[in-house]
C-alpha cells in the first residue's frame, strides 16, 4: 500500500522533526498535540530549522514553503485517523500512549498504519492494546530528527511483512535508513548508548573523573564526537533514567542499575540542555561543568 498522509501526534522536540522530514519528502502531514502553544511552538521551529537548511543550500525557498504548506495542524485527535500511517511521539509514559491509540481507534480507516516513536516502551505490548496489532510496530526516529541518518524500525510479536514493507518504504523516502530491530527493551541503539552513558555517570559518581576528564577521554579516546555526560544533557537526563528503568525492570539484570547519581541530577530538576542545567550550566556564555 501507498502512504500518502502522515498523522503525527505530540508536537515537542520530535513530533516537529517527523513533521518536518515528513513535509520534506512530499507527504501531507497532520499535526496534533494536547497543546495549541505547543503546536505554534513546532511550526516556528520547523520554519526556523528549515530556514536554516535553505541557508546552508540543503533545500531550496520554494521547497521550505512547498514542505510547510504540507503541514497543517490540529488539536482535535479524531482528525488524524483520516490519515494513512499514524507516528505517535507524545511523552514517554505507557499510560499517555495507551490512551491515545484508545481514543484514536473508533476513528481510523481500516488501513491506517499505527506506529510509536518510543524509545522503550514495549512494541507488543502498546499493539496488543489496539485493535491492529498485525498493523502496528515501532517507528523509532533519531534526535535530532532532520539530522541523524537512522530509523530503528521494531516488529510487534504481530507485525505483518506488508506492515513492515510500507514503513521501510517511507524510510526509504525520507533519504534515511532503517535498521530492523527486535522488539526487546531499548532496541538497538539505546540497549548499547544508554548503558555507557549510565557508566560514565558511575565514573564521575565514583570519582574516577570529573565530568571534563570523562567527556574529554571518551572524545579524544574514543574518537566520540560528544562526550557521554554532554550527550546525556542533550538526551535529557529524565529520558536516559527513564530507559535505564526500562532496561532494569524489562531485562531484571543488576547490570543496568541507574546510578543514584543520575537519579539526583533528575530528582534536583537538572536535566540537561531543556532546563539549562545538567553535568553542565548553560546559563552563562559557554557551558561550565557543574562536577
Ligand atoms: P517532548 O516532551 O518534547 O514532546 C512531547 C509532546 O507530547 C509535548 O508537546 C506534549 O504536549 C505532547 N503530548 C502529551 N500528551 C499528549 C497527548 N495525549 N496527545 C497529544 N500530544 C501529547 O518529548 P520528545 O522528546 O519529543 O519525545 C516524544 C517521544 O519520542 C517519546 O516517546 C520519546 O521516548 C521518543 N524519543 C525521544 C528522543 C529524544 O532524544 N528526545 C529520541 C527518540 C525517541
Amino acid at each position: 500500500m501507498e502512504i500518502k498522509t502522515v498523522g503525527v501526534i505530540g508536537a515537542g522536540q520530535m513530533g516537529n522533526g517527523i513533521a518536518h522530514v515528513m513535509a520534506l519528502a512530499e507527504y501531507d502531514v497532520l499535526l496534533t498535540d494536547v497543546s495549541q502553544e505547543a503546536l505554534d511552538n513546532a511550526m516556528e521551529t520547523i520554519r526556523a530549522n528549515m530556514a536554516r537548511q535553505a541557508s546552508r543550500g540543503k533545500i531550496t525557498e520554494e521547497e521550505m514553503e512547498a514542505a510547510l504548506g504540507r503541514i497543517k495542524t490540529t488539536l482535535n485527535l479524531p482528525d488524524l485517523g483520516q490519515t494513512d500511517l499514524v507516528i505517535e511521539a507524545a511523552t514517554e509514559r505507557e499510560t499517555i500512549k495507551q490512551a491515545i491509540f484508545e481514543d484514536l481507534q473508533p476513528h481510523l480507516q481500516p488501513h491506517t498504519i499505527l506506529t510509536s516513536n518510543t524509545s522503550s516502551i514495549s512494541i507488543t505490548r502498546l499493539a496488543s492494546r489496539t485493535d491492529r496489532p498485525e498493523r502496528f510496530m515501532g517507528f523509532h526516529f533519531m534526535n535530532p530528527v532532520p539530522v541523524m541518518q537512522l530509523v530503528e524500525l521494531i516488529r510487534g510479536i504481530a507485525t505483518d511483512e506488508e506492515t513492515y514493507n510500507a514503513c521501510k518504504a517511507v524510510v526509504d523516502r525520507l533519504g534515511k535508513t532503517a535498521a530492523s530491530a527486535e522488539d526487546f527493551p531499548a532496541f538497538i541503539v539505546n540497549r548499547i548508548l544508554m548503558p555507557m552513558i549510565n557508566e560514565a555517570v558511575y565514573t564521575l559518581y565514583e570519582g574516577v573523573g570529573n565530568v571534563q576528564s570523562i567527556d574529554q577521554s571518551m572524545k579524544l579516546g574514543a574518537n566520540h564526537p560528544m562526550g557521554p555526560l554532554e550527550l546525556a544533557d542533550f538526551i535529557g537526563l529524565d529520558t536516559c533514567l527513564a530507559i535505564m528503568n526500562v532496561l532494569h525492570d524489562g531485562l531484571a539484570d543488576t547490570k543496568y542499575r541507574p546510578c543514584p547519581l543520575l537519579t539526583k541530577y533528575v530528582e534536583a530538576g537538572w536535566l540537561g540542555r531543556k532546563t539549562q542545567r545538567g553535568f553542565y550550566d548553560y546559563r552563562g556564555e559557554v557551558p561550565v561543568p557543574t562536577r
